[in-house]
């Protein structure tokens, strides 16, 4: 063990491609911790080879059990223990956040040695705005699922962000034009690897694109947020207040007419007193 390390988790992000994006300090935490958790130990060998990293290995993925974390908390006492993943930052669509949790309640010292991660990477090819984003994850692979996950996140003014294998790019992109709309978008593949790229388009654009042609390799799909709608004319705000108020009261035909022509609900109230049955 490196006693320059002192005891507690480290979580180290590791490259999600290109061996060059480990940082330095990554590098000297693994090779200075005395155990490294590993999703999979086959796939994390040849990271630890190429930093000189020597320490055991034990397997942490998402179905390790209570016990195997109490096993790990055991050592964090005394011991510097590293968490990675089978690429990019612990915690993002891969397993972590129990043993943080759980080393934090037990007193441990938590770290984070931070680096790649795909959803952000991508964020910076995609050229849609950042400045608000929801990061997804997969998608549900059944339709159904995946559809109700979709109709979730359809109003949400925010750019999305989701993890996407190759053979399912296709249908997700299907789905995801049948459920937002044909919005902005991006397809990032590969990224900080020798056949990275990153094709734009609608998302209706790269539905047809993908249509039964699985690309090769991790895919990253961003999707821009919804267009701002213009500001609704009064004449549409009667419309929708004169249709709601036939089965509403003014305060409730008020909050529903906000909600859909957004705006703010104080001016769609006063208005349907003046026209409601309660004025
Ligand atoms: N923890 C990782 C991170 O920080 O990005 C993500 C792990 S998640 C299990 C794996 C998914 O991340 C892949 O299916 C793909 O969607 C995305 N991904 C990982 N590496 C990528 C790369 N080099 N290019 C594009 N997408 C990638």
């Amino acid at each position: 063990m490196n006693a320059s390390l002192p005891p507690g988790l480290y979580i180290v992000a590791t490259p999600i491609g290109n061996l060059g994006d480990l940082s330095p300090r990554a590098a000297q935490t693994l090779r200075g911790a005395s155990l490294i958790l590993a999703e999979d130990k086959r796939v994390s060998a040849k990271l630890l080879a190429h930093t000189g990293a020597t320490a055991p290995m034990w397997t942490y993925h998402d179905h390790s059990s209570e016990a195997d974390r109490d096993a790990v908390l055991a050592r964090l006492a005394n011991e510097a223990v590293a968490l990675i993943s089978d690429a990019g930052t612990p915690l993002i669509s891969d397993p972590g956040y129990k043993l943080v949790r759980a080393a934090r309640v037990a007193g441990h010292q938590v770290h984070t040695i931070p680096g790649p991660c795909a959803a952000v990477a991508a964020l910076t090819l995609a050229g849609l705005p950042t400045d608000r984003f929801l990061f997804v994850g997969f998608l549900p692979a059944k339709a159904k699922a995946r559809g109700e996950a979709i109709a979730e996140i359809a109003s949400i003014r925010a750019s999305l962000v989701l993890y996407e294998s190759g053979p399912r790019l296709g249908e997700a992109l299907l789905a995801l034009r049948d459920g937002l709309g044909s919005r902005d978008a991006a397809v990032v593949r590969e990224i900080s690897k020798l056949h990275e790229e990153c094709r734009t388009g609608t998302l209706a654009e790269l539905a047809d694109r993908y249509a039964g042609a699985a690309p090769k390799g991790e895919i990253v799909i961003v999707v821009g947020p919804p267009p701002e709608r213009e500001a609704a004319s009064d004449e549409e705000l009667d419309a929708a207040l004169q249709a709601a108020l036939t089965s509403m009261t003014a305060s409730r035909a008020a909050a529903h007419v906000a909600e859909l022509l957004n705006l703010p609900r104080k001016r769609v109230y006063a208005r349907a007193l003046t026209l409601g049955p309660d004025r």
